[in-house]
């Protein structure tokens, strides 16, 4: 075993403290990687502070952490993708069963066994924890880790891992691109890639927020237009609007009330994962012929498509770089609506 460390809370909505744990050896299809970031997402705070329980069960000690970017500093015997002193990043799935339709197809976050999550869940022998990317390195087998480019900002890379795919895998799914009429509602971690994706591939992006101080840098980010969802007159005159709507808000709100701004014939993706259930009335779907439909993150080999769009796109995600210490400062203000875009934690000193 890898004697390591990391920063692990212990009880649900503690303060996080250092962690010792170990890894598992090296085996021939494994890779180790040395953690230089590591993202927080919004689903780590749900997760420790035990929001999404009893659907997602919190596991404690619990180190989170799935937008990881390392080196690689061992590979095993039988390793192809990897060598020493390469790049490479982990998102939020380690292993999965490999031989069911959904891991055939490449979409391994779906496997009908249920994939080994980077953190709060187990490796596939449902026994050994895992323990994310708040920590000093990490052991996956190389076919679940991605390749990451060089001559990239790494630490604007690491949250690509979750919310740059999570953002990718929907906008590709609904085909978007020139001509389209994009909403992305929620100008956080997901949010602010998602405008950034979007308007990479050629679409008209519009963001919907709660923060109206949020419209320059929506703009700046790759936006044409800001549409502030507490102004009432605004939200009615946008009605039907976009073919489009990415929703990445983390709270509980109002389906209806987006799905009224959706086009007829349009879609509205959910990707947050809010705490309650949200209700909403059937006619803001059936009136205009409309699509709501989910996606969770992405599989391996749409992520790595992704990590290479966005390295030919420039595309890296804006971040504020803290220090561990600072872990628990740093969920408060996301909770609050208050990061720009990403906080990410460097784990290289740590
Ligand atoms: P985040 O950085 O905290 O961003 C969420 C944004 O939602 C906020 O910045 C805010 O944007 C908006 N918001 C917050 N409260 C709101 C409210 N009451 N009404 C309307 N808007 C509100 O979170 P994130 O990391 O992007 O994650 C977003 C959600 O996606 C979380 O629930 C997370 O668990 C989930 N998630 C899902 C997947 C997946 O695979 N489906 C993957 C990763 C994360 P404004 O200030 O612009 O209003
Ligand atoms: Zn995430
Ligand atoms: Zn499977």
């Amino acid at each position: 075993m890898i004697e390591t460390n990391g920063y692990a809370i212990h009880e649900a909505g503690t303060d996080f403290k250092s962690f010792n744990f170990e890894r598992r050896d090296v085996g021939p299809h494994d890779i180790l990687i040395e953690i230089l970031y590591a993202g927080i997402c919004h689903s780590d705070i749900h997760q420790a502070r035990a929001e999404w329980e009893p659907i997602i069960p919190s596991v404690f000690p619990m180190v989170p952490g799935h937008e990881i970017v390392g080196r690689v500093s061992r590979v095993g015997a039988n390793v192809t993708k990897f060598k020493d002193g390469d790049l490479a990043g982990i998102g939020c799935f380690v292993d999965s069963c490999r031989d069911c339709p959904a891991c055939e197809g490449g979409i391994e976050q779906y496997c009908i066994k249920g994939s080994a999550q980077t953190y709060n869940s187990t490796e596939m022998d449902r026994v050994t924890p895992t323990y994310g990317g708040y920590s000093k390195n990490y052991v996956v087998d190389e076919k679940y880790a991605l390749k990451v480019q060089e001559g990239q900002d790494l630490k604007g890379v690491a949250p690509l891992l979750c919310a740059g795919i999570t953002t990718y895998s929907p906008l590709r799914r609904w085909k978007v691109g020139p001509g389209q009429k994009v909403a992305v509602a929620g100008l956080g971690g997901l949010g602010h890639m998602g405008v950034k994706i979007a308007a990479a591939m050629g679409a008209e992006v519009t963001v919907l927020s709660t923060s109206p101080t949020k419209e320059k840098d929506a703009r700046a980010l790759g936006a044409t237009s800001f549409l502030n969802v507490r102004d009432e007159e605004a939200v009615k005159a946008a009605r039907g609007r976009f073919d489009l709507l990415l929703d990445t808000i983390s709270a509980v709100h109002d389906y209806g009330a987006y799905l009224n701004m959706v086009t007829l014939n349009g879609v509205m993706v959910v990707v947050g994962m809010p705490t309650e259930s949200v209700p909403f009335h059937a006619a803001s779907l059936i009136g205009g012929n409309k699509v709501l439909a989910g996606s969770l993150i992405g599989g391996i080999p749409e992520t790595q498509e992704m990590l290479d769009f966005c390295a030919e796109h420039n595309i890296t995600s804006d971040v504020e770089v803290i220090d561990p210490s600072r872990i628990a400062e740093a969920y408060d203000r996301t909770v609050k609506a208050d990061v720009r875009y990403r906080f990410v934690i460097d784990m290289k000193n740590a």
